[in-house]
């Protein structure tokens, strides 16, 4: 735009001037502020002094580089789970993606915190059968025991009565999975084998349940017979339905599993079992997956559930930069604007509780720091005229004060602290008209 602008303007601009305009932008681009704050700062109607750190907490927004350097990294590892169906990877001789020495050390970083290594991932598999919808026989919702609402007695008659008439032939393999505060494992058990592992706290239910369906087919399928795969995620098998590229890892991998069965002319089908229904197989499998103290560890871990733990991660990254600052000790654990919003009618009610809930609305104490006011004192108590005097501690507005805490028939220690006072103004819809209602009458801009 400046090229363009400078290009059109008509009237012969001496050299020199043309030149010290571009030093200045260089010398003053240093100070500009990042434009997704200038952005935040427009948008919630607050001034140029505002400190970022509060800035990004009331606004409950991730910080942008932070922002940029979690997209980079996560395009980057969900390439490498792509393997090498990856563009990355075929455009190149050499089988590895570069990343800028910056990503780099922050990839590292994630890595070295999940305490994972990218051999770990879950990756498609090499040779990728085009996905198509019918990859098996998939039950979720075929048969009588598949319906919750029923009494479990029932549940369970219906379901032993449909295994002996449908799946007379098949191998029964039951899988579960589980998910604690200590662990989260995966089980599988047959007539003949069993087994549990532990797999990374990351992995979401989802990716450990369709994991525990592909170390059955791995480590319980006996040869020359079909298999019944018992299951209580309907999820993983309505991922499995509707089967697309843009799967989960995981699923798309279980599918290439059911796959090679099929050419082998041996049968897969998958069941869903409703949970708690006191059907053995279910209580078996989970039962195993829920006792793994002893068991191994695998190190399968979905790209899926790295990135959502990432950006949740990323999101959270300005809430403890502002509870790490001294902001936090004044004005307490700011609610973010998103949520106060709700309970606010108009633009103005936002940008003013925006500018109490930061302690930026115009008072003369404030004007009077930055030189715009000759007097920072209150007429009637002598003391510095900040927000917190008028709304905790000014005589005149005692009165005020009383019929503020009747109406919402609180204590006046609710006037003991900044903080104490916001988070009772935040704490209902209610609470905060109240209080607007009652704003009208004090001496602030
Ligand atoms: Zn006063």
């Amino acid at each position: 735009m400046e090229s363009v602008a400078f290009s059109m303007c008509l009237v012969p601009m001496p050299i020199s001037l043309v030149q010290s305009l571009t030093n200045y932008r260089r010398r003053i681009s240093k100070f500009v502020i990042p434009s997704k704050l200038l952005h935040l700062r427009v948008a919630l109607g607050l001034p140029i002094w505002t400190p970022n750190i509060v800035l990004l907490k009331i606004a409950g927004q991730e910080i942008l580089f932070e922002k940029i350097k979690r997209l980079a990294i996560q395009f980057f590892i969900k390439q490498v789970a792509n393997g090498v169906h990856s563009p990355l990877f075929r455009q190149s001789s050499n089988p590895c993606i570069q990343l800028n020495k910056k990503d780099q050390e922050a990839c590292a970083g994630l890595f070295a915190d999940l305490n994972i290594t990218f051999d770990q991932i879950i990756t498609l598999p090499n040779i990728l059968d085009v996905p198509h919808n019918d990859i098996c026989e998939i039950h979720l919702t075929s048969f009588g025991f598949q319906d919750k609402a029923q009494p479990t007695a029932l549940i369970k008659a219906l379901f032993e009565e449909t295994i002996s008439e449908e799946f007379q032939d098949y191998f029964i393999i039951a899988t579960d999975a589980s998910k604690s505060q200590f662990y989260t494992s995966l089980a599988g058990t047959s007539n003949l084998r069993s087994f549990s592992f532990r797999i990374h706290p990351i992995n979401s239910i989802f990716t450990t349940e369709a994991l525990a369906i592909c170390q059955a087919i791995d480590d319980l399928s006996v040869p020359d017979s079909n298999l019944l795969i018992l299951t209580d995620s309907f999820s993983v098998l309505q991922a499995l339905k509707n089967l697309s590229i843009k799967s989960p890892k995981v699923i798309l991998r279980l599918a290439h599993k059911i796959l090679m069965r099929a050419k082998l002319n041996q049968k897969i089908a998958l069941v869903w079992t409703p949970g708690h229904s006191s059907i053995a197989w279910n209580e078996r499998a989970d039962s195993l997956a829920k006792n793994v103290t002893e068991s191994d560890y695998i190190e399968w871990i979905a790209v899926e559930d790295i990135c959502s733990y990432y950006s949740k991660f990323s999101i959270q990254k300005p809430t403890e930069n502002f509870r790490n600052s001294k902001y936090l000790e004044i004005l307490g654990e700011l609610p973010s604007i998103l949520s106060t919003a709700l309970w606010l009618k108009n633009r103005r009610e936002d940008i003013i509780i925006t500018r109490i809930l930061t302690r930026m609305i115009i008072t003369p104490a404030l004007l009077h720091r930055f030189g715009l006011h000759n007097n920072p004192f209150c007429s009637v108590c002598n003391q510095e005229n900040t927000i917190e005097h008028i709304l905790l501690t000014c005589k005149k507005y005692l009165p005020h004060r009383w019929i503020f805490c009747l109406k919402l028939n609180l204590s006046l220690q609710i006037f003991s602290s900044y903080k104490v006072f916001l988070f009772t103004i935040c704490s209902s819809k209610h609470h905060l008209q109240v209080f607007l209602q009652m704003l009208k009458l004090f001496y602030i801009y």
